[in-house]
């Protein structure tokens, strides 16, 4: 059993060697601003050698059997859950979210590692029947070589271990950069990898500040064959353009705007329970979070009410502290952008049902907020506000309502509420999402594929098509 000071690391980890470095930077608690650490700060040519190791694991590692690998991952599996209390401690100091969530983060990322352990014995190929005579086809599947992941400070743990999890079972070595604000749970995870026997050189975590320029190392790359990239619409784009130079495979899971709608059929009770727990997690800090609840007119007004009753109880502090619903933003930048949305929606003719200050603990800490008559103008109905905000619009019947959820260039999770079998599917079925939830707020698990439309990404993480996204096909043809 390692201790916290053990899984505390404080520098890149290339090729098996943590790396040293004369230039740190700070990671802060985002709860007191205190600083947990500070880190080295990778360099170019350290970025170009983790690459370069990546490259050289990358034989040896695919050479392997599916089998093989399936129980160095399955170890590490076991020993991130042995380790989850104190995975869960380091991730709420950095990131600021309640420990029973960080815990829930911990083991949901650890999932992925034992679902793709076992998804790995089975990346099946196929044999097709020949047009021509004496010839037979087969078809292979194989790792795509060495990847390239950049992952964000919401879910630092979960992020990584969703990735890794899929590119090691498919046989791929790779290279990652943690987002700058959250790199010691991903560097926490790496002891446990050494610890589980995965080969030096397998995995690569580099962490450092200057983000564009680590991209842009990934990029240009020719020994880099995929990236998968979890963060904001408009880095996924660059991302993607970059990755045009040496047509690499991608995948992007970016922004959202989730829509939860409540039909005047549905369990309100259960509705209002969804709508907290979809909106209020990680502080409204997901990407599947719901950005805008959709209430039908006849039940809008004793849903608003049961909604601002309930968020007014939830408890706003330390992340660490017991009982605690709602850490603090992750900066200042989270904590001004919530404040423009309100102040906008206000501006549009919304009104305040609970909250819509900063906190009286001060720091980065708000309150959770019910917003009602929200203007689909609103800025709150057009971008991600990432904070504890929840804005209430009306809605007549299914067409308006299909047609104001669709109104959007995002295409990740949606949610309706509803009890009516005919309208549930055919509404599941209009929503033009990846993802819907029916009667239920929390719709990610290892087995499922997630992902979005439209400009919200490209692939999909988890589930038998997760690993595909890390496998090409080969077709052999042997005639005679
Ligand atoms: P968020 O709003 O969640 O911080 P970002 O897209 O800015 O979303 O960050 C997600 C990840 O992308 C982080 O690891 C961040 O450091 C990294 N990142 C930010 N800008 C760039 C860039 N220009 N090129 C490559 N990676 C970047």
């Amino acid at each position: 059993m390692f201790s916290k000071d053990e899984l505390l690391k404080s520098s890149s980890y290339v090729d098996g060697v943590w790396l040293q470095g004369e230039k740190k930077f700070a990671v802060d608690n985002p709860s007191s601003g205190e600083t947990i650490i500070e880190v080295a700060e990778i360099e170019a040519e350290q970025v170009l050698g983790a690459i370069g190791a990546a490259e050289k694991a990358l034989e040896s590692w695919t050479a392997r059997t599916a089998k093989d690998r399936a129980e160095i991952l399955m170890r590490w599996y076991e020993l991130i859950v042995e380790h989850a209390d104190i995975l869960a401690e380091i991730l709420t100091l950095e990131q600021g979210k309640p420990v029973s969530e960080a815990k829930g983060e911990i083991l949901y990322g650890a999932s992925f590692i034992q679902w793709f352990a076992e998804e790995g014995k089975r990346a099946y190929g196929d044999i097709i029947p020949s047009p021509v005579e004496g010839a037979r086809i087969f078809v292979r599947k194989e790792p795509v070589g060495v990847c390239a992941f950049i992952t964000p400070w919401n879910f630092p743990s979960a992020m990584i271990a969703r990735k890794l999890g899929a590119a090691l079972a498919a046989g791929c070595t790779a290279v990652c950069k943690p987002a700058a604000l959250t790199p010691l749970s991903a560097l926490a995870l790496m002891v446990l990898a050494e610890e589980a026997g995965v080969p030096k050189g397998v995995i690569n975590m580099v962490v450092g500040t200057h983000s564009k320029e680590i991209g842009q190392a990934f990029t240009e790359s020719e020994i880099v064959k995929k990236i998968s990239f979890t963060g904001s619409t408009a880095v996924g784009k660059a991302l993607y353009a970059q990755s045009a130079s040496t047509v690499k495979k991608i995948s992007l899971e970016l922004g959202g705007n989730a829509p939860f709608i409540v039909f005047d059929d549905a369990d309100i009770e259960a509705a209002v329970e969804g709508a907290i727990a979809c909106k209020f997690r990680n502080a409204g800090q997901t990407c599947v979070c719901a950005n805008r609840i959709y209430v039908q007119d006849a039940i809008y007004d004793s849903f608003a009410e049961k909604l601002a009753y309930k968020v007014e109880q939830m408890s706003v502090a330390d992340g660490l502290k017991e009982g605690t619903d709602i850490g603090p933003l992750i900066n200042e930048g989270g904590l001004k952008k919530v404040q423009v949305h309100i102040q906008d929606a206000l501006d549009h003719g919304a009104s305040i049902m609970c909250g819509g200050s900063a906190h009286a603990l001060g720091g980065l800490f708000f309150e959770p907020t019910v917003l009602k008559n929200v203007s689909p103008d609103a800025k709150v109905a057009r971008e991600e506000t990432f904070g504890p905000v929840a804005p209430l619009f009306k809605f007549k019947d299914e067409d308006d309502v299909i047609a104001q959820a669709n109104d959007t260039e995002f295409g990740l999770a949606s949610y309706f509420y509803a009890k009516d079998m005919s309208r549930i599917w055919k509404v599941a079925e209009r929503l033009q999402y990846g993802m819907v939830g029916v009667n239920t707020p929390i719709i990610s698990n290892e087995v499922a594929p997630f992902g979005g439309v439209k400009e919200s990404g490209i692939g999909r993480e988890g589930s038998k098509y997760g690993l595909e996204e890390f496998m090409e096909l080969k077709y052999i043809l042997m005639q005679g």
